[in-house]
C-alpha cells in the first residue's frame, strides 16, 4: 500500500547533485563539490570554552526550553554582530534566532508564499531555496545576473510583469555565482522595494568571508538611506559559514508583524532552536573571539581561492571563463566550448569523476532556462597542493 504523500511533494525533485555526491565514496576522489566550510577551520577550542560557560554559568537556561524567538543573550550578541557590520539601530527584538538560515528560508516560504504565487530568484540560485520555496507552491521566475549581481533594469521589468510575493537575492558572494551585487544596485534594488511594495528576502551567510576589501554595505544596513525600505526587507544571517554549520545558528530580520508570525510558524515547528547551541554562540560572541576567527577564515579560503584561479587559468586556459572571487566559497566557471573542447557541464563532471575529481554542474541551480555550460567548484575544503593536484585532473578530463 502507498504511503499518500502529500500532492506538494510533486513540486520537488530529489536533485541531480544529490545523485553526483553518490560518487563521491570512490578513494582518493579530490571534491570541490561541497557547499561546506572546512571542518579543520572550526576553532575548537573557542567553541568549547564557550559551551563549558555555558553550562557553568548558565546551565538552567543552557538545557531547559527557551523561548521562540531566541534566547535573550544571543539576541543581544546578534544585534551589537550586526550593529558591527553598518546596520543603524538594531534592537534584539528585531531578530529571531533561527535553526541555521535554512529555516529562516522555510518560515518565509510559510509566512509568505501561496500556491501558484510568483517569487523571483536569481538565474542562477541556492538550491534548497529553490526546493523550499516550491514546496509553499511557489511559481518561480529567473532573473539573470551578471559579474556584478542581478541585472537590476531586467528585475524592475519581471517585478511589474509578474507581481512576485517576493523577490530572493544573495547579494553577497552569492552561491553560487559568487557574485556581488554593486553599491549602486543595492540602491535600486531598495528602492524598487519602496516603489513596487515588494519584499525583497536578502540571504547573507557569505557577506563577511571576503578576501581583500570589505564588499558593499548589505541592503540592511544601507536601508536606512532608502525610507520605507526596511518596512520590505528581510534579512537572513548565519553562523554556519563563519563558525561552524553544526551550531545551526541563524536569524531573521523583519518588520515587526512579519517576525511576529514566523515566530508562531517556528513554535509549530521546533519549539526554539536549541538552547544549549544558542548560549554556546552567545558565550562565544560575547567572549570576542568572532574578529580573529574571521580573520583566520578569510585568509585560508583567500590563498585557496587563489590557487584555484591560478590553476584553472593554467590549465583550462580559453576552456572556461569566469571572473576571480572575491569571497565567499565558490569558483563559479562557464565551459566555452572553444576549439571544440566539452561545453556540457554534466558530461564534464562525468569525465572529471573518472579522472579523481569532482564539482557540480551549474544548471541545477537554475529554476528555469538552465546554462548547462556551467560549473560551481568549491575552494574551501581542499589543501593547497590538493587543489592544484585537483585542477591538473580537471585538465586530464577536457583533454580526455
Ligand atoms: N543560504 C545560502 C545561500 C546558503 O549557501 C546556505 C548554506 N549552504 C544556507 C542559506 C543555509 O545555511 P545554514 O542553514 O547552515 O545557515
Amino acid at each position: 500500500m502507498p504511503m499518500p504523500f502529500a500532492r506538494r511533494l510533486d513540486q520537488v525533485e530529489t536533485s541531480a547533485i544529490r545523485e553526483l555526491f553518490k560518487l563521491l565514496g570512490k578513494p582518493g576522489i579530490i571534491s570541490f563539490a561541497g557547499g561546506f566550510p572546512d571542518s579543520a577551520m572550526f576553532d575548537v577550542d573557542g567553541i568549547r570554552q564557550a559551551a563549558e560557560a555555558a553550562l557553568r554559568d548558565e546551565p538552567g537556561a543552557a538545557l531547559q526550553y527557551g523561548a521562540t524567538e531566541g534566547y535573550q543573550p544571543l539576541r543581544e550578541a546578534l544585534a551589537q554582530f550586526m550593529g558591527g557590520k553598518g546596520v543603524q539601530d538594531m534592537a534584539p527584538q528585531q531578530l529571531i534566532v533561527t535553526t541555521g538560515s535554512q529555516q529562516a528560508l522555510d518560515l518565509i516560504g510559510k509566512t509568505l508564499i501561496d500556491p501558484g504565487d510568483k517569487v523571483i530568484v536569481e538565474g542562477p540560485t541556492f538550491l534548497a531555496t529553490i526546493q523550499c520555496f516550491r514546496l509553499y507552491g511557489a511559481d518561480l521566475v529567473s532573473a539573470p545576473i551578471d559579474a556584478d549581481g542581478v541585472q537590476v533594469d531586467r528585475l524592475e521589468q519581471l517585478i511589474v510583469e509578474h507581481r512576485p510575493k517576493l523577490v530572493y537575492l544573495i547579494p553577497t558572494f552569492g552561491n553560487p555565482s559568487g557574485a556581488t551585487l554593486s553599491l549602486e544596485r543595492r540602491r535600486r534594488v531598495l528602492e524598487l522595494a519602496v516603489q513596487h511594495q515588494t519584499v525583497i528576502v536578502e540571504d547573507d551567510p557569505y557577506g563577511d568571508l571576503y578576501f581583500g576589501d570589505a564588499p558593499p554595505p548589505s541592503l540592511l544596513a544601507l536601508s536606512h538611506e532608502v525610507p520605507g525600505s526596511r518596512d520590505w526587507l528581510v534579512h537572513c544571517g548565519s553562523l554556519s559559514k563563519v563558525l561552524a554549520p553544526g551550531l545551526r545558528v541563524g536569524w531573521m530580520v523583519a518588520p515587526p508583524e512579519m517576525l511576529a508570525r514566523a515566530t508562531m510558524c517556528k513554535q509549530f515547528s521546533d519549539a526554539h532552536t536549541s538552547t544549549f547551541a544558542q548560549a554556546t554562540a552567545a558565550q562565544y560572541l560575547r567572549a570576542g573571539r568572532m574578529p580573529a576567527t574571521l580573520a583566520r577564515v578569510r585568509a585560508v579560503y583567500a590563498e585557496r581561492a587563489q590557487t584555484m584561479g591560478e590553476a584553472l587559468r593554467a590549465e583550462l586556459g580559453d576552456a572556461i571563463d569566469f571572473v576571480p572571487p572575491q569571497g565567499g566559497l565558490f569558483v563559479w566557471a562557464r565551459l566555452t566550448g572553444a576549439r571544440g573542447q566539452v561545453a556540457d557541464g554534466n558530461v564534464f563532471a562525468q569525465r572529471a569523476i573518472d579522472q579523481g575529481v569532482a564539482f557540480v554542474p551549474g544548471a541545477p541551480f537554475y529554476c528555469a532556462n538552465p546554462d548547462h555550460a556551467t560549473l560551481r567548484l568549491s575552494f574551501a575544503t581542499a589543501g593547497v597542493e590538493q587543489i592544484r593536484e585537483g585542477v591538473a585532473r580537471l585538465g586530464q578530463a577536457l583533454a580526455g
